[in-house]
């Protein structure tokens, strides 16, 4: 999307919008409005609702969004709902949350369904112009003769139909005198085409299925390559953004538009879907893994479904700066997911509040600190926005600690706890490492210290400097908390896809901890957001969550390799 600079006061005081680095969409729609071809840009949203929107949905959404608002237009949101069997009402409400969440203001929503009488015209035009002819031919022989990309196709016999002949089965069609599949309506193009859709492409088939918004005025239904373009043009919609998949269509597109004669037809362009690199994009993938309980819905965590986002902690400002890096190309590539959760980071660092939570707790034990006593500290929320404040945190003799935050025997460079050394207990005191308990196990227990009360605050008494800093939580008030860590459903040492369509799932994509969250925590509601201190972005369950209870999962961690690309 283009990069605006600021806006420029000119000598005659007008105030001039000056943009750098327009992409190729922008560039034709600037063509097309000083040539006047269009008085005004009026863009859509096109899904069919049979399922969840995903990131590549995104996409295409603020693209088309930004467009219209760029050029002060209008942005339709239209459901593409001409195909009985897979639509659910589910989806459409799905739909319409997730547009709205992302910051894409539309006008409607409309419904191609609420076309189907127009549609209907439109076909009768063409045949009244001996474009368009009833056609007997199985499915099977339709294939048959519509050749392949070396070789053309033979013409249907139904091509010799009268205009008044074709009217009449068209109509007959129509009241439900044939079965399913036995005849269907096709424009009149050319067989010997070398694009193989212009070889009269079918533009209604016969289905007797109820619709559930029609309910079962029809039995006749149009195609989506005849039936898109007219939900379009019906609209007004001047630019029609498409991914490339359809490139090989527009002359079909065209076509329509033109044949059945609308003064300002629409224009498709093209431009390249989102991939993301060994991640479940696809809207049928993503069907199979909740149908087959891969995962717990549409909107499960590791999903990248809108949905899943959201309720994984994403916001739609953090996708709005992905989409926008990603830039719009006519070249399909593969984004990297790291880029995702570099947006996430760094739309989250300075807005919410960083807390102390232990995912994998170990007890320790402050030798020297009076039994019964406990004192509080003022913790900034977050050192880098003042404005969210500061809350009190409790301290006693018992506190838990992470469990990797204490060796018995480390390594070179570990400068954390272990037996003999000293750490800063973050905002609190500097501690020395007494002892360690084991189970029978080996497991160790509990880890004992001393504390240096002249170091309160976790500030150095007399200049002597400790390497490590790690986080706590009091014992008396921690409250225990399910945490949850995801890793990507995908196996990526073997990629998504197998030939046969099934996906490689990796088995530990999900891992549930006990943990101890800070008292301020378990306050958390659904979507509410935190830094753990080194332990990453974590966001209340949506699903999970019980008042007073929240079961945190986590959106990110906070170490990247991510790194931003130049501009
Ligand atoms: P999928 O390919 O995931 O099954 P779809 O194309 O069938 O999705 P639709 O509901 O038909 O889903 O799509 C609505 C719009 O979203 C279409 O204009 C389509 O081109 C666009 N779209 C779908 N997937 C992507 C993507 N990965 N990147 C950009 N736009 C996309
Ligand atoms: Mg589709």
């Amino acid at each position: 999307m283009a990069t605006e600079i600021a806006p420029n006061t000119t000598d005659a005081g007008e105030t001039e919008r000056e943009t750098v680095s327009r992409n190729f969409i922008e560039q034709e729609i600037d063509k097309d409005l000083k040539e006047g071809r269009y008085a005004s840009v009026v863009t859509r949203f096109p899904p069919e609702p049979n399922g969840y929107l995903h990131i590549g949905h995104a996409k295409s959404i603020l693209l088309n969004y930004g467009i219209a608002k760029e050029y002060h237009g209008q942005f339709n949101l239209r459901f593409d709902d001409t195909n009985p069997t897979k639509e659910k009402g589910e989806f459409v409400e799905a739909i319409k949350r997730d547009v709205e969440w992302l910051g894409a203001k539309f006008n409607g929503p409309y419904f191609a369904s609420d076309y189907f009488d127009r549609m209907y015209e439109a076909a009768l035009k063409l045949i009244r112009d001996g474009k368009a002819y009833v056609s007997d031919l199985s499915a099977d022989e339709i294939r048959q003769y519509r050749g392949t990309l070396t070789e053309p196709g033979k013409d249907d016999p139904g091509r010799s139909h009268s205009v008044e002949e074709n009217l009449a089965l068209f109509e007959q069609m129509k009241n439900g005198a044939f079965e399913d599949g036995s005849k269907v309506l096709r424009a009149r193009i050319d067989m010997q085409a070398a694009n193989i859709n212009m070889r009269d492409p079918i533009l209604y088939r016969i289905a007797h299925l109820h619709h559930q918004n029609t309910g079962d005025k029809w039995c006749i239904y149009p195609m989506y390559d005849f039936a898109h373009p007219l939900e379009d043009a019906f609209e007004g919609i001047t630019h029609s953004l498409c991914t490339l998949e359809f490139e090989d269509h527009r002359p079909l597109y065209n076509w329509v538009v033109e044949n059945v004669g609308f003064a300002h037809p629409p224009r498709q362009i093209e431009f390249a879907k989102l991939y993301l690199t060994n991640v479940v994009t696809g809207k049928r993938y993503i069907k199979k893994l909740v149908e087959n309980g891969t995962v717990d819905g549409w909107d499960d965590p590791r999903l990248v479904t809108i949905a899943a986002l959201r309720r994984r902690g994403y916001t739609p400002e953090s996708i709005q700066k992905f989409i926008h890096l990603g830039g719009i190309s006519k070249a399909n590539s593969s984004t990297d997911y790291a880029m995702l959760e570099y947006c996430i980071r760094d739309d989250l660092k300075t807005r919410v509040p960083r807390m102390y939570a232990v995912l994998d707790p170990i007890r320790l034990i402050i030798d020297n600190y009076p039994e019964g006593q406990d004192e509080t500290f003022t913790v900034p929320n977050n050192p880098e926005n003042p404005g969210l404040g500061s809350r009190t945190v409790t301290f006693s003799r018992e506190l838990y600690i992470e469990r990797n935050d204490f060796m018995e025997n480390p390594p070179r460079k570990y400068f954390r706890l272990f037996p003999g050394n000293e750490v800063r207990l973050m905002q609190a005191y500097f501690v020395k490492c007494v002892g360690y308990q084991k189970d029978e196990q080996g497991n160790v227990t509990e880890v004992h210290c001393v504390y240096d009360p002249e170091s309160r605050g976790g500030n150095s008494p007399d200049g002597r400097k400790v390497k490590g800093t790690i986080h706590w939580v009091n014992a008396a008030d921690a409250v225990p908390s399910q945490i949850r860590l995801y890793e990507n459903l995908i196996d990526e040492e073997k990629g998504v896809y197998n030939e046969d369509g099934s996906m490689n799932i990796n088995p530990d994509s999900l891992k549930v901890v006990q943990g101890y969250i800070e008292p301020a925590l378990a306050e958390a509601k659904p979507y509410d957001s935190f830094q753990f201190v080194r332990n990453g972005f974590f966001c209340a369950d949506a699903k999970l969550s019980q008042p007073g209870k929240p079961v945190f999962g986590r959106i990110v961690s906070l170490k990247s390799s991510f790194k931003l690309p130049k501009a």
